[in-house]
């Protein structure tokens, strides 16, 4: 994902949720600065440049990848579940059905909410350790860049809390 395609959806999703819109501002001149500051993309792949490094770098083997947010991608009639690193930003695959913060299985304990606002986003809730996780379909909007679509639906966060469940 380039920089410059996050920076661009943060100001579609600007027009589309009014509500969030000045988060959505400071991101993109957060994310501008840093394009601006460190040249090319760091998730590219240097060309000729050894995997092993690279991965370390990327991935910190101290990082214990705290779930920003989850993201379903497109893989073959369904859908894979991602797991979106808050510190170091790799992408991990995730079970679906199982709550990432405590583990619980049991479907019935694992609430999903959806709003008609946010078609391609839905509050994955857990009945047992009583938090949740939001999951970006990009099955539903390929356009949708997770950290910036996040953003975007501080309302459903807003709506979590007020259900009862806590954030990570
Ligand atoms: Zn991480
Ligand atoms: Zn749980």
């Amino acid at each position: 994902m380039s920089g410059s395609h996050a920076i661009d959806r943060a100001l579609e999703l600007e027009k589309r949720y009014p509500a969030a819109a000045e988060m959505l501002r400071y991101y993109r001149e957060h994310a501008a600065a840093q394009e601006a500051a460190k040249p090319g993309d760091r998730h590219q792949r240097p060309r000729g440049a050894e995997s092993a490094p690279w991965d370390a770098c990327v991935s910190p083997p101290d990082c214990a990848h705290t779930p920003l947010v989850a993201v379903l991608r497109p893989e073959g009639e369904g859908a894979r579940r991602m797991l979106l690193c808050e510190s170091c930003g790799t992408e991990y695959e995730f079970r679906r059905l199982v709550c990432p913060f405590c583990g619980e299985e049991d479907h019935t304990k694992l609430p999903v909410y959806t709003a008609e606002e946010f078609p391609h986003i839905r509050i994955e809730a857990c009945d047992t350790c009583h938090r949740y996780i939001k999951a970006i379909d990009l099955t539903r909007d390929g356009r949708a860049v997770p950290e910036v679509d996040d953003i975007a639906s501080v309302a459903l966060d807003l709506w979590a809390a007020e259900k009862g469940y806590g954030d990570i």
